[in-house]
């Protein structure tokens, strides 16, 4: 919540967590002032979650559908929602939209820029996680660094190439057998992403589109070494209003609810 008195707030901000926007957001939207309080929503996959600011409520799990999110916009008073899931998060945003309208709620995504390829760089370019585990087996890759996540480590389990796995935590026991698990979380620098692909002799590399500055060391350190990389393009998003820059997102508040935010 934005401050001791926040339970009588007069602006009640939902924020839709998931990513590291979502973080930097809260932070910035907590200042101390009693009429903003700020609730921070995940959907509760990552165990290891880093603790909110201060005062700053969270919820955790599913809404239940976009009904479930309805009764909940209603029932908490929400004045606004601010969608911070990653990029990649295929369902979610569209909920949000759907629900924020029914209820006749504000809603802005916050979704940083993709990256793109530069000089130098070896992508392949494709469409889902599915094609992706295709182009490793057509590239006869021996050793892979995967860095999706844990949740869809099972679409490269038929591949014939060794996987090194990098996720915050530990997948699901035998989801991709004899892959090498790297707990990490990011952010991440190009003197470690180079340690990583040099010490795994890694000749190919699986990422999402997932842009933004904590994890594109991996990309530099891949051009450096002139590793190919996989990328996955990101899930198709619903229309609406959306930021790129978290101070956006504040400005966004500011504009709506006043200046203090
Ligand atoms: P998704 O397909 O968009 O969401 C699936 C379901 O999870 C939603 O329908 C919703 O359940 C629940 N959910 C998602 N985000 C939520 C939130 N912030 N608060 C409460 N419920 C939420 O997303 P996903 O790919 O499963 O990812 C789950 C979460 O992990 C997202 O918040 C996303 O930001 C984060 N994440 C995803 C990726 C990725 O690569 N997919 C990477 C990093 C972080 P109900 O329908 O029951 O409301």
């Amino acid at each position: 919540m934005g401050g001791p008195d926040s339970g009588c707030a007069r602006v009640r901000l939902l924020v839709l967590g998931g990513s590291t926007e979502a973080t930097e957001l809260v932070r910035a939207l907590n200042a101390p002032v009693a009429e903003v309080a700020v609730i921070l929503s995940y959907a509760g996959r990552t165990k290891t979650r880093l603790p909110p600011p201060p005062g700053v409520e969270v919820r955790v799990g599913g809404f239940g559908g976009i009904n479930g999110l309805e009764d909940y916009l209603r029932f908490n008073a929400i004045s606004a929602v601010i969608d911070a899931t990653h990029p990649f998060a295929a369902r979610m945003p569209f909920n949000a939209t759907e629900a924020c309208h029914a209820v006749d709620v504000p809603l802005v995504r916050v979704v940083r820029k993709t990256w793109v390829p530069e000089p130098g760089d070896r992508w392949i370019h494709v469409a889902t996680v599915d094609e992706a585990a295709q182009a490793v087996q057509g590239l006869s890759a021996q050793r892979v660094l995967l860095t999706i996540g844990r949740q869809e480590l099972r679409a490269f389990a038929q591949c014939d190439a060794n996987f090194v796995a990098r996720s915050i935590d530990l997948p699901e026991p035998g989801v991709l057998p004899g892959a090498t698990i790297l707990l990490a979380r990011a952010p991440f620098t190009v003197d470690g992403e180079l340690d990583v692909l040099r010490d795994h002799h890694i000749d190919l590399i699986v990422s999402k589109n997932a842009g933004g500055s904590a994890t594109s060391a991996k990309l530099v350190a891949a051009r450096h070494l002139g590793i190919q990389v996989v990328m996955i393009a990101r899930p198709a998003a619903p229309p609406g209003e959306t930021v790129e820059l978290v101070e956006d997102a504040v400005a966004w508040v500011a504009r709506n609810f006043g200046g203090e935010a």
